[in-house]
C-alpha cells in the first residue's frame, strides 16, 4: 500500500500547485515539486488514514488558515479549552520590528483563564478522572508508582494551598530544584493554580548555577529534595540548595522557606543536613493540607513560567514565557505532531529542567488529558535496554527522545533493543539538536522496526512549542530533516542582508509574524531580548540557526550560525560534516568546528569519538577524512582529527561547540562559562588529547 501513497506524492504536489496562495506555498514547498528521491519514507497507509491530518493537502489546507487568517484559526484552537472571560476584541497584537518601536507580543490579552484548571479540573470533568495521568518509573527497576487525573488534582491542590498558607501569591515567583519525581510537575502545576510564577532548576545544576537563577527571580519559596538516585549515583540535592541559599543571602537575596521533599531511597532524613528555621520536610506538611484549592484566575498574558535556556552558546538567558497563548500553542503542537490519540501512552524522555520537559511533559500532555510516563532514572542503567523494558512495561505507544540518547544506545547495539518487543510503539520523536541520517534510520528501523514515523521537532526554549516538524502520517519524510512548519509558523531563510531567499537555498533561520507560544521578554532584560533576537534582522525573530530548503521544500538544520565554518568561501554547516563522519561505523559521536587557516580562511577541525573498543589509528583518521570526502566533498574534509573519549556537553547533553573550538585554537584561558556542562573532566581530557 506504501507504493501507491509514493508514486501518488509528486503528483500530488503538482496538482496542489496554483491552487494554494504563492505565498503559502513558496514556503512550504520551495519551488520544485518532490521528486522520486531514494530518501523519501512514505507514511503507512493504514496510519495515515486514522492520523488526525492525513494527507499533505489537508496540512496544507490547515496550514493556509493559519496563515492567512491566524485570529480565527487560534480562536478556534482556543475554544476547545476553558476561558472564565473570553479575550477582547484582537486575538493577538504584535511589534516585532525593532525599527518601529518597542518589541511586544501579546495573545488572548484580557482573556481569563487558568492552565492548571484545563490541565485537570476539565479533564475531570468530561469523565477522565480515573484516566492515570502519571506513570512513575524510579532509578530501581521494579519501583514505580501512578497516580490519576483526580489523585493528581488532590496532590496539587494540597500544595497549592501550602504555598498559600506560606504568603505565595500571584506573580510571586517560586523555584523548583527537584529530580523526575511525581512531585515536580505537581510543584509546576500547584504554582499555575495560585498564579505564581515558577522556574524549574534542573536537578542537575550546581551550587552556582542554582544561586544565580535564586537571584535573579528572588523566589518565596524553594521546593526541593534531600537527595536523588541517578543509576548507582546518589546525588546529595540538600547539601547543593544549603550551598546556594547561602550564597544567595550573602548577596541579598535570602529565601524563608525550604520545602524539602524526603527522598528515603536515596538518602535517609536523619542523614539530611538541616536549618530549623527555614526547612521542612514536604511529607511532613503538604499532605494536612485540604485537597480543594481554587483556582486564582489569571490574564491570559500573566506570566507562567521563567526558565533558562540550555547554555549550549554561552550563559543561559532567562525566557519568559505567559500563560494563555503558551497553553494553546503547547496543546496544539503535542496533539498534531505526535498524532496524539487518548488511547496513546506517551514517554518523553527529557527532564521537567528543560523547556522539553516544561511543554511535552507536563503541559502538553496534560492539556490533552494524556498518560504520561516519568522516569527518575538514566537511560542505560541498569544496562542500555532500559528504555524498551519501559516501553513494553507501560506499552508506551509514543516516544520522544534526543539525538544523544539514540546516538548511545546505537552505539550500545542492536541487541538491548530487539530483546525486547515494543509492539506498542507508534510514534518516535525527536529533540535538542540536528539528528544524524544514520541515527534517524536506525531510530527508524531498529526501534521503530520500520513502522514508526518520526517526528523530529526542531524548536527553542524561546519557542514555546514546536516550530518546525513533520505531523506522522500527512507526508514523506526524509531522514534528518525537520520537514515542514506547524501551523501558523512562517519560516524564512534569510541571507546576510536579512533579504528572504527563495526555493532552494540555504541561510539563516527566522520567523516572519508571532505564534502563540513565543516568549515575552527575557525576564528583567527586555533590551537583551529585543538585542539578541530581532535586531539582526529588523521584522524578523532570529533563531541563531542556520537551515537550508531542499527542492522539494523539505528544512534541514544545519547548526548555530556562530558555528558555520567558511573553508574557502564555502560555508559549511557542523551539522553536514558530523553526519558524514558519524556514518564512518567505527566513529560513535562527532563535533567540528572552524579554526584559523592561512589560505582558505578556516579549516575543519574535528573531534571523533570512536565507538567501544576503537584505537587510534593512521588508516582510521584516513578513512574518516575519506568518508566526508566522498560525501560531501574535497573541500569539507577536515584538517584534522583530534581524539575525543567524551565530548563537553550541556547538563541536556548537547554538544557545546564554543568549547571545542577554544580548544581547537588553543585559547586555553578563554573557555568561557563552563557552569552548564554536564562533566568538565572531559575538556581536561581533550586538552590532554590535543597534540597526539
Ligand atoms: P542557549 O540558547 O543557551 O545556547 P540552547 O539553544 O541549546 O542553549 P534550547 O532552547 O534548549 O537551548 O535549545 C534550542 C536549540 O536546540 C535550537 O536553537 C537548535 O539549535 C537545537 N535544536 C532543537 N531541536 C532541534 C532539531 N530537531 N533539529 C536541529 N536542531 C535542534
Ligand atoms: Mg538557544
Amino acid at each position: 500500500t506504501s507504493f501507491r501513497v509514493r508514486s501518488r506524492w509528486p503528483v500530488m504536489v503538482r496538482n496542489l500547485r496554483g491552487r494554494v496562495g504563492s505565498k503559502v506555498e513558496a514556503v512550504v514547498m520551495g519551488e520544485a515539486v518532490a521528486s522520486e528521491d531514494e530518501d523519501l519514507i512514505l507514511p503507512n497507509h493504514e496510519f495515515a488514514q486514522h492520523a488526525h491530518v492525513p494527507s499533505f493537502e489537508k496540512y496544507l489546507e490547515m496550514y493556509k488558515r493559519s496563515i492567512e487568517d491566524p485570529a480565527g484559526f487560534w480562536s478556534d484552537m482556543a475554544s476547545e479549552f476553558y476561558w472564565k472571560e473570553k479575550w477582547g476584541p484582537h486575538v493577538y497584537s504584535e511589534n516585532l520590528d525593532i525599527t518601529k518601536g518597542n518589541i511586544n507580543i501579546e495573545w488572548f490579552k484580557g482573556g481569563i483563564t487558568n492552565i492548571c484548571y484545563n490541565c485537570l479540573d476539565k479533564n475531570i470533568e468530561s469523565g477522565h478522572g480515573e484516566k492515570i495521568a502519571l506513570h512513575w518509573e524510579g532509578n530501581e527497576p521494579g519501583l514505580d508508582d501512578s497516580l490519576t487525573y483526580n489523585q493528581l488534582l488532590d496532590r496539587v491542590c494540597q500544595l497549592a494551598n501550602y504555598l498559600k498558607e506560606n504568603g505565595v501569591k500571584k506573580g510571586d515567583a517560586v523555584i523548583i530544584y527537584l529530580p523526575m519525581l511525581m512531585e515536580l510537575p505537581i510543584a509546576m502545576l500547584a504554582c499555575a493554580r495560585i498564579g505564581a510564577v515558577h522556574s524549574v532548576v534542573f536537578a542537575g545544576f550546581s551550587a552556582e548555577s542554582l544561586e544565580q537563577r535564586i537571584i535573579d527571580c528572588k523566589p518565596k519559596l524553594v521546593l526541593t529534595c534531600n537527595a536523588v538516585k541517578r543509576g548507582k549515583k546518589v546525588i546529595n540535592l540538600k547539601d547543593i540548595v544549603d550551598a546556594a541559599l547561602l550564597g544567595s543571602s550573602q548577596n541579598g537575596v535570602s529565601v524563608g522557606v525550604c520545602l524539602t521533599y524526603a527522598n528515603e531511597l536515596a538518602m535517609k532524613k536523619e542523614d539530611t543536613k538541616w536549618q530549623k528555621e527555614r526547612d521542612v520536610w514536604w511529607q511532613d506538611v503538604v499532605p494536612k493540607h485540604a485537597t480543594k484549592c481554587d483556582v486564582e484566575w489569571v490574564d491570559a498574558e500573566d506570566p507562567l513560567f521563567l526558565l533558562y535556556t540550555s547554555g549550549s552558546t554561552g550563559k543561559p538567558k532567562g525566557v519568559l514565557h505567559t500563560t494563555g497563548g503558551y497553553m494553546i500553542y503547547t496543546a496544539a503542537t503535542f496533539k498534531y505532531a505526535f498524532d496524539y490519540k487518548p488511547s496513546d501512552v506517551y514517554w518523553c524522555t527529557a527532564d521537567c529542567g528543560w523547556i522539553t520537559g516544561h511543554s511535552y511533559v507536563s503541559y502538553g500532555p496534560l492539556l490533552n488529558g494524556a498518560t504520561v510516563v516519568l522516569y527518575e532514572g538514566v537511560p542505560n542503567y541498569p544496562d542500555p535496554g532500559r528504555c524498551w523494558d519501559i516501553v513494553d512495561k507501560y506499552k508506551v505507544t509514543i516516544f520522544y527522545t534526543a539525538p544523544t540518547l539514540v546516538r548511545s544506545l546505537m552505539r550500545d547495539g542492536n541487541e538491548y533493543v530487539t530483546r525486547y518487543s515494543r509492539k506498542s510503539l507508534r510514534v518516535l520523536g525527536s529533540v535538542g539538536e540536528p539528528i544524524n541520517p544514520s541515527a534517524w534510520r536506525w531510530f527508524y528501523n531498529v526501534v521503530g522496526d520500520s513502522r514508526c514515523p518520526i517526528s523530529d521537532t526542531w524548536w527553542q526554549t524561546e519557542t514555546g512549542g514546536f516550530m518546525i516538524t513533520p505531523l506522522p502520517g500527512a507526508w514523506p519524510q526524509k531522514p534528518g530533516s525537520a520537514t515542514f512548519p506547524f501551523f501558523g509558523v512562517q519560516p524564512v531563510i534569510v541571507d546576510e542582508k536579512g533579504k528572504e531567499l527563495e526555493g532552494e537555498c540555504s541561510g539563516y533561520l527566522c520567523v516572519k509574524n508571532s505564534w502563540p507560544g513565543a516568549f515575552r521578554t527575557l525576564y528583567g532584560d527586555h533590551e537583551r531580548y529585543e538585542t539578541t533576537y530581532f535586531s539582526a534582522f529588523p521584522g524578523y525573530y532570529f533563531s541563531g540557526d542556520g537551515c537550508s530548503r531542499d527542492k522539494d521544500g523539505y528544512h534541514w538544520l544545519t547548526g548555530r550560525v556562530d558555528d558555520v565554518i567558511n573553508v574557502s568561501g564555502h560555508r559549511i554547516g557542523t551539522a553536514e560534516v558530523e553526519s558524514a563522519l558519524v556514518l564512518h561505523p567505527q566513529c560513535a559521536e562527532a563535533a567540528v568546528v572552524g579554526v584559523e587557516h592561512e589560505i582558505k580562511g578556516q579549516s575543519i577541525y574535528a573531534f571523533v569519538t570512536p565507538v567501544e573498543g576503537v584505537e587510534y589509528s593512521e588508516d582510521f583518521r584516513k578513512s574518516l577524512v575519506l568518508s566526508v570526502r566522498t560525501q560531501i566533498g574535497a573541500f569539507a574534509a577536515p584538517d584534522k582529527i583530534h581524539w575525543a573519549p567524551g565530548l563537553p556537553k550541556t547538563r541536556s547533553g548537547k554538544i557545546m561547540r564554543r568549547i571545542l573550538r577554544k580548544i581547537a585554537s588553543r585559547q586555553l584561558d578563554e573557555l568561557g562559562d563552563t557552569s552548564t556542562l554536564a562533566d568538565p573532566q572531559v575538556v581536561d581530557q581533550l586538552i590532554d588529547l590535543a597534540d597526539t
